[in-house]
């Protein structure tokens, strides 16, 4: 069909609107209330169903195609799916009948839609979205995935989504609802963050198939979800859409389907109403005895539904006419609506809601199809993403500091939207095509690259002194996670500039790629800093790919690197200089190789933690942490993944979704480990070879409390014709009760317990499977006495604890069967002509005195994996002090730290002159004894390159803060800004304020 035809009907019906209701006000920017909100939602019949018809399209931003591709229509071979025909066809459908109406979701195409049109088509839209035909669902960039994605992003993909319809459209089109149809399970703090944003109510499309039963059975489908912590206003409705978000079985209008059209002529053979009336009242009747009111949501559209949007409204106008001439006997009674609509019919209910406190994970679709492998799939993606996320958020701080006059920038949009479509439930999960996660890496790397070169351009502004005129260049390592980097291997003088992101001052050990023997690296005072070289993990070197002659990595400690704010090193290979010989001189690692049966055994220790490995085994046998020793072994497994053509529950097998081990446990992979070690003053290595295809270095830093899991995996072998999903598995002597503790999406804390659900009695279908949970941030266990023992990562993993003591992380997986939902590819990732080859590290963390916390560890060091330093680096010939009275050394974007407790999440130019401010307290209530208070943080005199002219708090979303519906039952019926004194700031646990500073440059 050609588009065209459409736009052309557009115009015509456009010119005729203008001519007819000329009621409705519509003043750009400035609606009054009378026309927003609920009041233009249809009139629902009382003692009758009433059944809401939703018309609307899932719009996948990447799936089997790239979000490009099914914009356009691209690659239809694939899927005919084409967004923008959607739009351009669902417009016209709605200027022909003012009752008809659709949701909108996805931002990410309608942003591109949008900007396509033409005046007249936008003022049509406009009024449609003013007089409720059009709502906004959501309105996030993508429709995030919740059980991968870091809260983090999470708000900066809403955010960016929700600011664009707030820009372009203004109040009447703020969305209330929102809908999750698709993800695969649904975390608390998604939910909590949402209520956040002021959201009214969440609509869930998949939730495990036994809770569903139970649920329809109990008429328990919507409910208040109290997914924060006590005193929190993040109570949020919360519905279970009935069928998935597809229309009723024998109820597709859509072109893509094949079921009958309503043909009303009584005079054809093809007539069916009355049939058609039948199936769908009872459909209607059957659907309603699952809900507690007399109102149904009843969703029409599926994925890219709606690209010939006549076919739908028209069965639909037939199909709601006929049912409501048969309302007095049928008791049904249909009208198209939105999920905006429904909630509003659900506030006049008057109901008690049920209230859930846990979360919706993990979703089972059947009994043996558990969605836990994509909590781990595509593990390098994950990684990217993660480590993208810490960049963006330091460029967002850069450019605030920097150039918040000129308000966001091309380079710094370029990478927020690449970080947002990589939210998407197709993306972080791993669940998209080969094709389409190359398209999604290479926009993160786009955006990644712009970002660099404009801290690349900042640094040549803001770094040489007032008389210097000579410019300099800073690069970027894109490839240090190889350890790889162009300048730090071949330049015998470079400078390290390093930038802390972390809102308080902090030492960091940086780590650099080097080839030389010896270094000297020195402080802005000219000083040399103690630095120690380390030969690279014995798996480095045979990544793939990897373009280096690096050999070691130089080590050295970044001291009181200031808050929001840089550091240069200076740095040199010693044959060109000559050496004092100084107390802070470098000094090289000792070496010495365990291998083999009756071998001693070896430990590394730092003032905290000591790590004994077995002589026999090579592996991890027991830690010290503050003189309390536990027995903690730590070894590699694998399962086999379940292979299986899908044609029954049975024969499902193992893919990018679905977690299916073929067996009760998984193999280990090596019974002895050859270890490396290396000791000096800054770090100590053990350094192990599992096997081929799997190395590791467990690293122990001077002071820190933390032992580090540095590991290479891959290529996972598959010549035995089975697919391997590997796990790293950590035992202890704990009593852990069948209890452990996993993040939500690297915020809250939720407790698990083996083999059980909260609200429902589970049927153990899959015992291994069926225990794993999204981790994105922590996991741990802790025993009567109080010990307790956990682990950081650096990326969206999958984790569990099997048996008591145990913590079991997945880092890798290649599988060689589809699991028959969607994709339509096996898992099996490859790169330079073989399997993939992952890096990524994991942190373990303890407290073996009695009634002691982790809280701390974990806390600070998420908030330092997350929020890793961004290095550049400038080769150089000059020498340290002529670099030394050209360019300046050190910068602090903030005057002093901000308290321990608190993170400065968001800092980012928002407009012209104005700066979007979020403030977070990172405990949880009770966490810890003096860092879950509440805290204060005054903004007064604060920032170094502008103070504050101006401030107003807004929501989680950057929108202005509204009174929430009021539910009958919610217990936070309404909010109101809580008073707070200029520049002074109060958190109360896990708490996110934000605000909108207007800014003037300090002179
Ligand atoms: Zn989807």
């Amino acid at each position: 069909m050609n588009p065209g035809y459409f736009v052309l009907q557009a115009v015509i019906l456009i010119s005729q609107l203008a001519t007819g209701d000329r009621k409705v006000p519509t003043v750009q920017g400035k609606r009054t209330k009378s026309i927003c909100g609920y009041d233009k939602c249809p009139v629902e019949k009382p003692g009758v169903i009433n059944v809401h018809i939703v018309p609307h399209s899932h719009d996948d931003v990447g799936w089997l195609k790239t979000v490009d591709q099914y914009y356009y229509g691209s690659n239809n071979s694939i899927q005919a799916a084409a967004v923008q025909y959607i739009y351009d066809t669902v417009i016209v459908e709605l200027l022909k009948d003012s009752r008809r109406r659709f949701v909108a979701v996805e931002v990410a195409f309608f942003w591109r839609w949008w900007k396509e049109q033409t005046k007249a088509i936008k003022t049509a839209v406009k009024r449609l979205v003013d007089n409720g035909q059009l709502e906004f669902v959501g309105a996030g960039w993508c429709m995030n995935d919740e059980a991968t994605a870091y809260y983090t992003d999470i708000i900066d993909q809403m955010t960016i989504g929700l600011k664009f319809i707030n820009d372009t459209f203004g109040e009447c089109a703020r969305p209330k609802t929102v809908w999750q149809i698709d993800p695969f399970g649904h975390s608390k703090e998604q939910a909590a963050l949402f209520a956040l944003m002021d959201f009214d109510g969440l609509f869930l499309g998949r939730i495990d198939y036994q809770d569903k039963t139970n649920r329809k059975y109990s008429k328990t489908m919507e409910m208040i979800w109290e997914a924060g912590h006590p005193g929190d206003r993040t109570s949020l409705f919360t519905g279970i859409l009935y069928n998935n978000y597809s229309p009723p079985p024998g109820f597709c209008f859509d072109s893509y389907c094949s079921d009958q059209p309503i043909v009303d002529d009584p005079h054809s053979p093809e007539y069916n109403v009355k049939t058609r009336v039948a199936d769908f009242i009872k459909y209607v009747n059957e659907a309603a005895s699952a809900y507690a009111t007399n109102n149904i949501l009843i969703t029409m559209g599926n994925d890219f539904n709606y690209q010939f949007a006549i076919s739908w409204y028209k069965n639909l106008d037939k199909l709601i006419r006929y049912v409501n001439k048969g309302t007095s006997r049928s008791g049904v009674y249909a009208f198209y609506s939105t999920p905006g609509c429904y909630l509003n019919s659900l506030s006049k209910a008057n109901k008690e809601w049920p209230i859930k406190e846990d979360d919706f994970f993990p979703y089972a679709s059947d009994p043996h199809a558990y969605w836990t492998g994509y909590f781990t799939s595509r593990p390098s993606f994950k990684g990217n993403i993660r480590s993208t996320s810490g960049l963006l958020q330091a460029c967002k701080q850069m450019s605030a500091i920097f150039s918040h006059k000129s308000g966001p920038s091309n380079p710094l949009v370029l990478l927020e939207r690449a970080e947002a479509v990589a939210q998407h439930h197709d993306a972080v999960t791993g669940t998209a095509k080969q094709h389409v996660t190359d398209d999604y890496v290479r926009r993160l790397h786009e955006g990644a690259s712009s970002c660099y070169h404009s801290i690349a351009k900042i640094y040549s502004r803001i770094l040489p002194q007032e008389d210097s005129t000579q410019p300099v260049h800073f690069r970027h390592c894109h490839y240090l996670n190889v350890s790889q980097c162009q300048i730090t291997e071949h330049e015998g003088r470079f400078v390290v500039n390093i930038y802390n992101q972390l809102s308080m001052e902090e030492s960091l050990y940086i780590r650099l790629p080097i080839r030389g023997k010896s270094y000297v690296v020195l402080n802005q005072e000219g000083e040399e800093v103690l630095s120690q070289i380390v030969p690279l993990g014995p798996g480095v070197r045979f990544i793939p790919g990897r373009n280096s002659t690096a050999t070691s990595d130089l080590v050295f400690l970044a001291e009181r690197l200031p808050a929001l704010g840089f550091r240069s090193y200076y740095i040199m290979e010693s044959k060109t200089v000559l050496r004092k010989n100084k107390a802070g001189a470098q000094k090289s690692s000792s070496k010495f190789t365990r291998v083999g049966k009756y071998s001693e055994d070896v430990s590394i220790n730092n003032e905290r933690i000591s790590a004994k490995f077995d002589g026999e085994t090579g592996k991890l046998h027991e830690i010290v942490i503050d003189g309390v020793a536990v027995t903690l072994s730590h070894s590699f497994l694998y399962y086999k993944g379940m292979s299986g053509n899908n044609s029954r529950f049975k024969f499902r097998a193992s893919g990018a979704y679905i977690f299916r081990p073929n067996g009760t446990d998984a193999d280990q992979i090596s019974e002895v480990v050859k270890l490396n070690v290396y000791t000096g003053p800054l770090v100590s290595e053990v350094h192990q070879v599992f096997s081929p295809w799997l190395t590791q270095v467990v690293r122990l830093y001077k002071g820190a409390p933390y032992l580090e899991f540095d590991w290479i995996c891959g290529p996972i072998p598959i010549r035995d014709g089975v697919g391997k999903e590997v796990v790293s598995r950590f035992t202890t002597d704990l009593h852990s009760k069948s209890i452990f503790f996993t993040d939500s999406n690297g915020r809250q804390i939720v407790k698990r317990k083996r083999d059980f659900r909260p609200t429902w009695k589970l049927n153990v279908t899959e015992p291994t499977s069926g225990n794993y949970y999204p981790l994105n941030s922590f996991m741990y266990i802790g025993d009567s006495f109080g010990r307790r023992i956990g682990v950081v990562v650096d990326r969206a993993e999958g984790g569990t604890s099997l048996r008591d003591g145990e913590l079991e992380l997945m880092i890798h997986r290649r599988l060689l069967f589809d699991d028959a939902f969607g994709v339509g590819e096996a898992l099996n990732e490859t790169e330079f002509g073989e399997g993939l080859v992952v890096r990524g590290t994991n942190y373990l963390i303890g407290n073996f005195s009695s009634g002691g916390t982790i809280s701390q560890h974990y806390r600070q060091l998420a908030l330092k994996v997350s929020k890793k330093p961004v290095l550049s680096f400038a080769k150089t010939s000059l020498s340290f002090s002529q670099w030394k009275t050209k360019y300046k050394f050190e910068f602090a974007g903030l005057k002093r730290s901000l308290p321990a407790n608190v993170n400065l999440l968001t800092f980012e130019p928002w407009e012209t002159g104005k700066i979007l401010l979020r403030l977070e307290h990172i405990y949880q209530e009770g966490e810890h004894p003096s860092l879950s208070k509440e805290v204060t943080v005054s903004l007064e005199d604060l920032f170094t390159t502008f103070s504050i002219v101006s401030m107003r708090e807004l929501n989680l979303a950057g929108g202005e803060i509204h009174d929430r519906m009021a539910w009958n039952g919610m217990k936070h019926e309404k909010t109101h800004l809580r008073k707070h004194d200029y520049l002074e700031v109060n958190l109360k646990p896990m708490e996110i304020r934000t605000f909108l500073l207007t800014v003037e440059e300090k002179i």
